[in-house]
């Protein structure tokens, strides 16, 4: 594939341009120079057509998709006389991800990312990469993808964002340690018997960044840091027991890495996850960001407590996932999936849905390993069935 641009505008395509992620992308291209310096060879997003819409036209993308099917003839004729072509479902998601670009923001929720960004990387693209999942559940098949490919990957995640700045070059070796700040979540006080009562509602409410709904839960009940833990062990090629979190309420700084001399290297900011996105954008070069500044007189102190594993029983699972390898990471995210969604829905408490997951990783404890995505996606879907079926049980 030719991945020469026709004009000399950078190519960034966004997948999840509408959600939280993709709509802070726009922001920062819009801040660095928008359509004089940008081009935006496909853009995605699912149920808000008006914006994916208003994204496309305002950034002059070449292809918009919608990941629903059934909203085709909307979009279509919503974009009809802009030149701007439209598509929907799987393999238009897939197509998408596969058109040429220098870079591509992964900011799909989901295992559904895992594909289109997937095709990306096959093309040889850089990969701004916010969806965790592509880690978590496809690990050392997506970081081999990419050494194929030949693209770098450039982590949004912020505390990997953070981590991949103040890892020295050619120093990996001397890595003792990657120490991932959480903020604890709206929870981080509350003993278990009051965590067992929270709503979707109250959960959602992140104290530092706006998010999505699933991931500001997911940051509540610390299964947001597990999948970045298994994250970093594979974007960095560290062991297990090198991760480390540590509960940082301010969310100042953004993660640490601790060399063998004892020194250990922060990077801070303001919560405001352009950073990042800017970061990735901007790579191998800094850009000015419209982020607010650290004022250190202002902010006059950093926290940090050990995380209680009792009422946050995610890290222990993730440190579970990365010992038992091979397959257990997928069956960790899909198993959350479904117990999410129940919570979510009102069906089960917020401390049930780590026991879910819990017994789906023991039940599926089988010593699975991926040799193709087809594996993967296999054992989500069996994740996800035993989760469903635990959760029928127990109602
Ligand atoms: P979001 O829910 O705000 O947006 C998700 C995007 O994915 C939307 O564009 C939506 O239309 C699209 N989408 C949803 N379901 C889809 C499907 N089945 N197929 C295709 N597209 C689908 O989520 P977000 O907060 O932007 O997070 C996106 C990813 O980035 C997640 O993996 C999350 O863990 C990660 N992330 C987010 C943040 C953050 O601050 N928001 C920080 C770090 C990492
Ligand atoms: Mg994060």
């Amino acid at each position: 594939m030719s991945n020469a641009p026709t004009t000399n505008r950078r190519r960034i395509s966004i997948l999840g341009a509408t959600g939280s992620i993709g709509c802070n992308t726009l922001d920062v291209m819009a801040h660095l120079g928008g359509r004089e310096v940008f081009e935006v060879p496909a853009i995605t997003g699912k149920g808000n057509i008006k914006r994916l819409v208003e994204q496309a036209k305002q950034t002059g993308a070449a292809f918009a998709v919608t990941a629903d099917p059934d909203r085709y003839a909307e979009l279509k004729s919503a974009l009809a006389g802009t030149g701007i072509e439209a598509g929907a479902g799987p393999t238009a998601l897939i197509e998408a991800g596969a058109r040429d670009t220098d870079l591509l923001i992964a900011g799909i929720v989901g295992i559904a990312g895992l594909e289109p960004t997937l095709a990306a990387v096959a093309g040889g693209a850089d990969i701004g990469l916010a969806n965790k999942e592509c880690l978590v559940s496809a690990g050392d098949l997506f970081t081999a993808a990419i050494t194929r490919g030949g693209g770098k990957l450039l982590p949004v995640d912020s505390e990997h964002n953070a981590i991949f700045q103040v890892l020295e070059e050619n120093q990996h070796h001397a890595v003792d340690r990657i120490i991932l700040t959480a903020s604890g979540g709206p929870f981080r006080d509350f003993t278990r018997a009051r965590m067992a009562a929270v709503t979707p509602e109250t959960a959602a409410a992140h104290p530092n960044y706006s998010m999505g709904l699933k991931i500001s839960i997911d940051s509540a009940s610390m299964f947001n840091k597990a999948l970045e833990m298994i994250e970093a062990r594979h974007l960095f090629g560290i062991r297990p027991d090198q991760i480390e979190v540590v509960i940082h309420p301010q969310s100042v700084i953004h993660s640490m890495v601790g060399y063998c001399d004892g020194s250990v290297l922060a990077q801070l900011g303001v919560p405001d996850m352009r950073h990042a996105i800017g970061y990735a954008i901007s790579h191998p070069r800094r850009a000015s960001l419209p982020v607010e500044r650290l004022d250190f007189a202002k902010l006059a102190r950093l926290d940090f407590f050990a995380p209680d594993e009792e009422r946050f029983p995610a890290l222990t699972l993730a440190r579970i996932a990365m010992q038992r390898g091979g397959l257990q990471g997928a069956i960790l995210n899909g198993a959350k999936e479904i117990a999410l969604e129940a919570f979510i829905a009102g069906r089960i408490g917020f401390l049930v849905m780590a026991d879910i997951v819990a017994a789906v990783m023991d039940r599926l404890d089988d010593g699975r390993v991926a040799r193709s995505i087809d594996d993967v996606y296999a054992t989500d879907r069996d994740a996800r069935a035993v989760a469903a079926s635990l959760l029928r049980k127990s109602a």
